[in-house]
């Protein structure tokens, strides 16, 4: 009675997966608020799914950084930025790519002018 009523209480909220996902690459890099944090924890505590995507982009990461120990800190920068990315393609199948802002002189309106 009392699981089953936890249960549903409990049950992971598809919205919250989404945002769950959205926090995760920076919960793994630690640069998350505290609440933001938390809620990731409470999250994969019960979702199992998000749970094994947190590992598994727990484990990219570190990996990612071992091997980005190179004196220059741009390469594990860019690393982090190349998980960063092909994590949103993964998590959000079909969404474009977040872009950056126009490319320079290639923008119509400031030729018109
Ligand atoms: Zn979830």
């Amino acid at each position: 009675m009392l699981s089953k009523l936890a249960q549903r209480l409990m049950k992971p909220d598809p919205r919250r997966c989404e945002e769950t996902r959205a926090l995760m690459s920076a919960y793994v890099e630690e640069d998350l608020e505290d609440g933001e944090r938390r809620s990731v924890d409470r999250h994969v505590r019960f979702c199992p799914r998000c749970r094994t995507v947190l590992q598994n982009l727990r484990h990219t990461v570190e990996r990612l950084r071992r091997l980005g120990r190179a004196p220059v800190d741009a390469d594990v920068e860019s690393a982090a930025e190349r998980v960063r990315s092909a994590w949103r393609e993964r998590a959000y199948p079909g969404e474009p790519r977040e872009s950056p802002g126009g490319e320079p002189g290639s923008d119509p309106h400031t030729e018109a002018t």
